[in-house]
């Protein structure tokens, strides 16, 4: 457990970082989060943050598309998320989750004119997704948030009820997790994961356009699968269907990292296990992010110690 936070401007021990219920953000779900690994390396005795800049920046954006004004760059946050987790002496894998909100006590529903705030916490973590190796999946009954609803490129707190909706539906019918579509009905991406889907040797996923989070895992396993693995990589709208009849069909994040999607609506998808593709870039993958690649690390490998 998290021993530390960094809240209101200051570490504190995590016992002190409280919000009041009055808070806006509690009240209307008017935040906006991200999600950072942060990958041990035994060999090296090194803790490597795997594209922290990226995240901040997306983050940063996040803020720009609810007011939220923060008087950090994402340099700043990038050092300051490595100097807690010196504090915390983490010398394991961990997530690390900052959060901007508004943290005001009005009752008036807006964006504008509102203190914000920034708050950020650090904990050991694993898995996200217990069957990376393997997941059993359903399309969900629920739509994905559209962007002129709730901007789904951004990672605003509230619309993370929609991915709960989705995923306690999908466990709850004995499911490991859900694909959600658009309202147009094309696929859109996983609970809280990009998907990726492969046809005939070909890398398939859907573009930014189709309401999905601008996923910085989805970023990394198009780069690698273009220039490691040589493989061609094409985004376009993914009907329900071709999910059915995919070779193989992986999600992709933070949290899932590369995790293997081995049966969509009580259909097997290929072999019905994980396929040769999936294999190797989920391998790959865990070489980067532990920063076993030399150009990969010193590109999106950030050293704590
Ligand atoms: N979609 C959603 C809805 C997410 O919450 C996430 C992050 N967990 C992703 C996709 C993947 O994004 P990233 O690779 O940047 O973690």
């Amino acid at each position: 457990m998290a021993k530390f936070a960094f809240f209101k401007g200051e570490f504190v021990p995590i016992e002190q970082a409280n919000v009041n219920i009055r808070t806006h953000a509690f009240n209307y779900g008017t935040g906006v989060f991200g999600g950072i690994r942060g990958y041990w390396n035994a060999d090296a005795r090194q803790l490597y943050l795997f594209r922290a800049h990226d995240h901040y920046r997306r983050f940063l954006h996040s803020c720009r598309m609810l007011l939220i004004n923060l008087p950090y760059t994402a340099e700043e946050l990038v050092r300051l998320t490595v100097e807690l987790i010196r504090r915390e002496e983490y010398r394991e894998d961990c997530y690390c989750r900052p959060l901007a909100y508004k943290a005001d006590a009005a009752i008036d529903v807006r964006l504008h004119d509102l203190a914000d705030d920034f708050a950020l916490f650090v904990e050991p973590f694993g898995r996200y997704i217990k069957k990376e190796e393997g997941a059993r999946v359903m399309v969900s009954s629920w739509r994905r948030v559209d962007d002129n609803a709730i901007p789904a490129r951004g990672k605003v707190t509230g619309a993370y009820v929609n991915s709960a909706l989705a995923k306690s539906e999908a466990v709850l019918a004995g499911f490991d997790d859900a694909i959600v579509l658009t309202h147009e009905g094309h696929v859109s991406e996983g609970s809280a994961m990009n998907l990726f889907m492969v046809r005939d040797g070909v890398l398939i996923t859907p573009p930014v356009t189709e309401n999905i989070l601008e996923g910085i895992t989805r970023r990394t396993v198009m780069e690698l699968a273009r220039r490691e693995l040589d493989l061609p990589v094409e985004v376009r709208p993914i009907d329900r269907t071709e999910l059915y009849l995919a070779d193989e069909l992986f999600f992709c994040g933070t949290g899932a990292q590369v995790a293997a999607v081995i049966e969509v609506d009580h259909r097997p998808i290929g072999e019905g296990t994980m396929g040769p593709i999936t294999r190797r870039l989920r391998a790959l993958y865990f070489d980067v992010v532990r920063g076993n690649v030399p150009a990969y690390r010193e590109r999106w490998c950030t050293p704590v110690w």
